[in-house]
């Protein structure tokens, strides 16, 4: 391609375009146990009061504090209360109950006496070596959160804490938004499956296997469509295929070269091509394309029953660059964006300061993604060897930005990251 670089949309225009793309997210309940990874598409809401009656924290004795002003101090003991049962009589003066870590507090008892401050003094009696204050060694009713108030916000991620409050409030189903159906076909006469040998040359289809494991991270469920050579009628039925899913990545023959015939099949399909030039480095050649009219998930019936990819339109496509660097780098800056809004979330930004380790060069007129391994602070530019290198992407587990033209960068100076999810 030989646009001059005015010509291209910069990232942020193209992050524009894709916000403005027409998503409706599809809701699907399920059980909580198998929620595990989704977001949230409602609010949790708590049921009553957490805890829901005053609890006490340790193994002792509930008390009344004004019985313990001095110490030692016996009291007459006058019951036990376990955890999951509540006391039947109420605490008068002189009296303690022994108590379990998590039962309720009895009537009439302001304080709890930890077991290890005790002695027996006899059959139901205990004396008690240190003094009491009110409310000492208790978790009031509501004090954790009250009923109705909101627990965990809609677009919440359910992971391991989040699952354990929709738990405790009985949220036995929840509705989440269903993973967004994406398929992966990449395109090449010189591309051969992992599992054949070359030719001399040929190499070996990486980037199905790169954007599958990626997508899935970025929350997707995938189907691999394998590769095609750069034949219309094949691209073109793989195309077809892929167009039945909410997104289809393709990657390669999306430049300008004679056996580019991506582009051109995807308009012969109808697909209106809303970016076909950035201004990013790596990956100059990336489409963006809508086949459809109408929100994606409107009106659909999802259930998690139903196969993936879903039969309805409109869909989205992305057309990558072949160069595996590329492809990934795009996918991770500006496809997670639309996957984002289809799962039902705002893909926030999360850009990270950082200083370099050592210094860079003058970046040229394209907004630049450099791998880079980032320990906490410090960032470390790996050698950039170009957009074919995943050797090296795979020593990265972040990208450092560089904005269009930015100038040479001392070692020491800041820098934005976006960390490369794992
Ligand atoms: P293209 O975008 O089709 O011009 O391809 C650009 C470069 O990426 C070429 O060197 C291709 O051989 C390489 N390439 C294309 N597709 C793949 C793939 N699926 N896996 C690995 N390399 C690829
Ligand atoms: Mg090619």
């Amino acid at each position: 391609m030989n646009d001059a670089p005015a010509d291209l949309l910069t990232v942020d225009q193209a992050l524009a375009v894709l916000d403005e793309a027409p998503v409706r997210p599809r809701v699907m309940r399920v059980k909580l146990q198998d929620a595990e990874g989704f977001r949230l598409a409602a609010p949790v809401v708590a049921d009553r009061d957490y805890p829901p009656f005053d609890k006490s924290l340790m193994d002792g004795y509930a008390v009344r504090s004004v019985d313990l002003q001095a110490a030692p101090t016996e009291l007459n003991v006058v019951g036990e209360i376990a955890a999951g049962q509540s006391a039947s009589v109420s605490l008068q003066p002189g009296q303690a109950m022994a108590i379990m870590t998590g039962a309720p507090m009895p009537d009439g008892a302001d304080s709890v006496v930890p077991v290890e401050d005790s002695d027996s003094a006899g059959p139901n009696r205990v004396r008690l070596l240190a003094t009491a204050q009110a409310g000492r060694f208790i978790a009031r009713r509501g004090s954790d959160c009250a009923a109705g108030s909101v627990l965990l916000e809609k677009g919440t991620k359910l992971e391991a804490a989040q699952l354990a409050v929709a738990a405790s409030i009985g949220a036995a189903e929840v509705d989440v938004f269903a993973r967004p159906c994406v398929a992966v076909l990449s395109t090449g006469d010189e591309l051969v499956p992992i599992d054949q040998t070359p030719g001399p040359a040929q190499i070996r289809n990486s980037n199905n296997i790169m954007l599958v494991a990626l997508l899935r991270r970025l929350g997707c469920d995938v189907t691999d469509l394998g590769s095609v050579n750069d034949d219309p009628k094949l691209i073109r039925q793989s195309i077809e295929k892929g167009l039945q899913s909410d997104i289809l990545f393709v990657s390669g023959g999306m430049s300008m070269g004679q056996y580019d015939f991506v582009p051109k099949i995807l308009i012969d399909l109808g697909v209106d091509l809303k970016i076909t030039k950035l201004r990013i480095k790596p990956g100059k050649p990336f489409i963006f394309g809508v086949k459809g009219q109408g929100a994606r998930g409107e009106g659909q019936v999802y259930s998690p029953l139903a196969p993936c990819p879903s039969p309805l339109a409109p869909a989205f496509v992305f057309g990558l660059p072949g160069n595996p660097v590329s492809s990934f780098v795009c996918t991770l800056r500006l496809c997670s964006r639309l996957i984002a809004r289809m799962s039902g979330w705002a893909n926030l930004d999360r850009w990270i300061s950082a200083k370099l380790s050592a210094p860079l060069e003058t970046n040229g007129p394209r907004e630049f993604y450099q791998p880079a391994v980032f320990d906490g602070s410090i960032v470390q530019p790996l050698k950039w060897k170009g957009s074919a290198d995943i050797y090296t992407l795979a020593m990265a587990n972040a990208l450092i930005v560089r904005p269009e033209n930015a100038p040479a960068r001392p070692a020491g100076a800041e820098v934005k990251i976006l960390e490369i999810p794992s």
